[in-house]
């Protein structure tokens, strides 16, 4: 069995849908299908996950909500319409929408879940309706039929016992269309995933049924070295590991949600990333293992959105329990980090500056001057993470001086250099303004002169 999810620009339209339709006919073995809510059309399009945040907000400010309601349904319309569908789905869709804007207001981010989540739910109702209207038999499945999450306030994930709910799907003699992005709690509360969160949906159901393959479509042909926005004609990846992808989603390659690959990883499900407008395109496979040839490096990504909090103490490398103490003043703030370089007498504690604010910000440095007794603390923003991986990098010498001596000719000062310590990825900090060009630089040295 194989379980698919077309993202938002495959299901953006009617032209679009049918494209899906096509695909899920072309093979037997796709009978479990997530679906986004519909996506762009076009460049300067707006996705309806977007649409329903400005519906969320309008019912939040409590004004009036027509305009924003009337919008929604209007894609829906547009896509029923090209689909030669009966409109009354969309009197449905729009019923729908009204209930939930009159869902409790009390919580505010449950509010926004609940409207977010119509999107997905509503598109998989609608190509539910779709498949069974061409001769395809087809069940729209609600992710309340085992889509357990936890409870606030964490972010949204999976409980254990979603996957053995969710199993018996296994065993569907029809196409199962479920909708990406959100699950329910046990005391059957909508919470979403993080936004491009439908990947994780998808993942979550191929793990569940062991299915033989995880297929993303999009509308890329495959997942590039590097961003081809930045990189010219950058080398197209075929192949890669679960642990390549993730170091590399968790930088910058948006192509697939890098909390999709956990579910997916556990059971060793394959993924392969392919494109909706070109399905014969082999894309690229997610593998647990891969044969080590060619060249070390699979692919280098950047991201921005950094900051750093600098931190110096005589003799902090005797003193027991710093790191923790400093660690524990972060996670009062609730703040994640990221990396946490560090040198005899110093360390730094690398985070998403989207966690920090001016409030946030004064009290983390206070807390370290006084309970800590720091010689020199300083919070410093605006820095890129670039992070080369690949697992050819393990055991072979020479690759961080040659990315160093890229660097440097972009004139270009590394603020930070951190190897994890499965050698598969060596991560720089550098200032956001030389991002692209340090991109372009280490992409040259390490892409540019040999195509394997
Ligand atoms: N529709 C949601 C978003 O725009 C989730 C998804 O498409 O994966 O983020």
């Amino acid at each position: 069995m194989i379980v698919c999810k077309f993202g938002g620009t495959s299901v953006a339209s009617a032209e679009q849908i049918q494209k899906v339709a096509n695909i899920v006919k072309s093979n037997p073995a796709r009978k479990i299908v997530a679906v986004s809510a519909p996506g762009k059309r076009s460049g300067d399009d707006i996705k309806v996950t977007d649409l329903l945040i400005n519906l969320a907000m309008a019912a939040l400010k409590n004004e009036d909500i027509e305009k924003e309601l009337q919008i929604v349904v209007n894609r829906f319309m547009a896509i029923a319409d090209g689909l030669e569908l009966d409109y009354t789905i969309c009197d449905v869709i729009a019923e729908d929408l009204r209930e939930r804007v009159q869902g409790d207001k009390s919580n505010e981010e449950l509010f926004i879940d609940s409207i977010k989540a119509a999107g997905e739910d509503n598109n998989a109702k609608l190509i539910a309706a779709y498949f069974n209207s061409i001769g395809m038999t087809a069940r729209y499945v609600s992710p309340k039929e085992g889509l357990v999450v936890n409870d606030l306030p964490e972010r949204t994930y999976a409980l254990p016992e979603a996957y053995a709910n969710l199993a018996p799907l296994k065993n569907t003699k029809e196409i199962i269309v479920f909708p990406g992005f959100f699950g329910y709690t046990k005391a059957g509360i909508l919470r979403t995933f993080d936004r491009g969160g439908s990947d994780i949906t998808g993942s979550i159901l191929a793990a569940a049924v062991e299915a033989e393959l995880y297929e993303n479509f999009t509308d890329v042909d495959c997942v590039f070295s590097a961003n081809p926005k930045v990189v010219n004609d950058p080398v197209e990846i075929k192949e890669i590991t679960y642990r390549e992808m993730r170091e590399l989603s968790y930088a910058g390659f948006s192509v697939f949600h890098d909390e999709a690959l956990m579910p997916v990883y556990k059971i060793g499900v394959p993924v392969n990333i392919k494109n909706t407008n070109n399905p014969s395109a082999p894309g690229t496979r997610i593998v647990p293992r891969r044969s080590v040839t060619g060249r070390p490096v699979t692919g280098i990504s950047a991201d921005s959105g950094f900051s750093t909090l600098y931190v110096s103490k005589y003799l902090m490398n005797r003193e027991v329990g710093f790191g923790r103490k400093l660690l524990q003043i972060l996670e009062d703030e609730n703040i994640s980090y990221e990396h946490t370089p560090s040198g005899l007498d110093d360390i730094s504690v690398i985070m998403r500056s989207n966690q920090i604010t001016l409030e946030n910000e004064e009290r983390i440095l206070s807390r370290v001057k006084n309970e800590l007794h720091a010689d020199d603390v300083q919070m410093r923003h605006g820095f890129s993470m670039i992070v080369i991986v690949g697992e050819g990098m393990r055991n072979n010498t020479g690759l961080a001086a040659r990315a160093a001596t890229a660097i440097s000719k972009t004139g270009a000062n590394i603020e930070m250099i951190n190897q994890g310590s499965s050698e598969v990825s060596l991560v720089f900090g550098v200032l956001q303004e030389f991002e692209n060009q340090i991109l372009q630089a280490l992409y040259e040295e390490f892409f540019a002169h040999v195509r394997v």
